[in-house]
C-alpha cells in the first residue's frame, strides 16, 4: 500500500469539513473520489499534501507517518499535487513553470531530462515554451499543471478536477494523458465531479459525501450502481 489514510478530521474554524475519511491507495492504481461541490474532496487532497492539518487522524505515505510534516517535505518523499483551478504562474514562461516543479530537485542532468520527457508527452507545451503561461488555453494549462507536477518526479499525484471548465474533447485528451502517465508509473489520486469519467479511468473510487464516505468499491462496480448513478451519473 502505497497511502493510507484513517480517520482523518479537519475543520475550518467552526466548520466540521472532514468527519474521519479514511482511505487508501495502492501502489500502480487510479483511485478516485468523486462527490458534490463541497463534500470535501479538495481538502482531502490538501490535507494530505500538508496544506491543511488535520485535527486529527493519520496519513501514511508508503510506511511514513506524514502528520506535522511541512508541505515541501511532502513533495521530496514523492507526492505532487496538481491543484484545482490549475495554479499556474501567469507571469512566468512554460519552461519557467516547469522548472519550478523542479525547485526541490538539484540533479540537474535529470531535471533537463524530466523537461524533456514532459515536452515530449506535451509538443504543444514545447512549442509554447517561452510563452507567458497566462496565455495559454485552458486545457494547456491544465497539461502545463500535470508537467510541473511531473518535474517532481512523483510516485504518486493528486489531481483535483483536472477537467473544470474544458470542453469535451479536451476533456477526453486530459484522460488518456492521467491513464498514460499512471501506466508509466505514477499512482493517482484523483479528484472529480465528472463521475463518468472518473470511474471510466480509475480502478477504484470512493464516494465523499459532507464529508465522509459513504460508498467505496471498484470503479466499475461504482459505475453501475443505483445510488451513485442517480446523484452522480445524470440518472
Ligand atoms: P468542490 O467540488 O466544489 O471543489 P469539494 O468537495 O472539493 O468541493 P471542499 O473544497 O473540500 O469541497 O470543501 C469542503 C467544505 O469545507 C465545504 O463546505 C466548504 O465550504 C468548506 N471550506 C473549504 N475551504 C474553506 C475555507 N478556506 N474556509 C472555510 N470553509 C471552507
Amino acid at each position: 500500500m502505497l497511502l493510507k489514510v484513517e480517520n482523518l478530521d479537519v475543520y475550518y474554524g467552526a466548520i466540521h469539513a472532514l468527519k474521519g475519511i479514511s482511505l487508501e491507495v495502492n501502489e500502480g492504481e487510479i483511485v478516485t473520489l468523486i462527490g458534490a461541490n463541497g463534500a470535501g474532496k479538495s481538502t482531502t487532497l490538501n490535507t494530505i499534501c500538508g496544506l491543511l492539518r488535520p485535527r486529527s487522524g493519520r496519513i501514511t505515505f508508503q510506511g511514513q507517518a506524514l502528520n506535522g510534516l511541512p508541505a515541501p517535505a511532502i513533495v521530496k518523499l514523492g507526492i505532487s499535487q496538481v491543484p484545482e483551478g490549475r495554479r499556474i504562474f501567469p507571469n512566468l514562461t512554460v519552461k519557467e513553470n516547469l522548472e519550478l516543479g523542479a525547485y526541490l530537485r538539484r540533479d540537474r542532468e535529470g531535471i533537463r531530462r524530466s523537461m524533456q520527457d514532459v515536452f515530449r508527452r506535451f509538443p504543444r507545451l514545447e512549442e509554447r515554451q517561452k510563452q507567458m503561461a497566462g496565455t495559454l488555453s485552458g486545457g494547456e494549462q491544465q497539461m502545463l499543471a500535470i508537467g510541473r507536477a511531473l518535474m517532481s518526479r512523483p510516485k504518486l499525484m493528486l489531481l483535483d478536477e483536472p477537467s473544470m471548465g474544458l470542453a469535451p474533447l479536451l476533456v477526453q485528451e486530459i484522460f488518456n494523458i492521467i491513464k498514460e502517465i499512471n501506466q508509466q508509473g505514477t499512482t493517482i489520486l484523483l479528484v472529480e465531479q465528472n463521475a463518468n469519467m472518473a470511474l471510466s479511468v480509475a480502478h477504484r473510487g470512493y464516494v465523499l459525501e459532507t464529508g465522509r464516505i459513504t460508498l467505496q468499491g471498484k470503479a466499475a462496480e461504482l459505475a453501475v450502481n443505483a445510488a451513485v448513478k442517480k446523484a452522480y451519473l445524470g440518472g
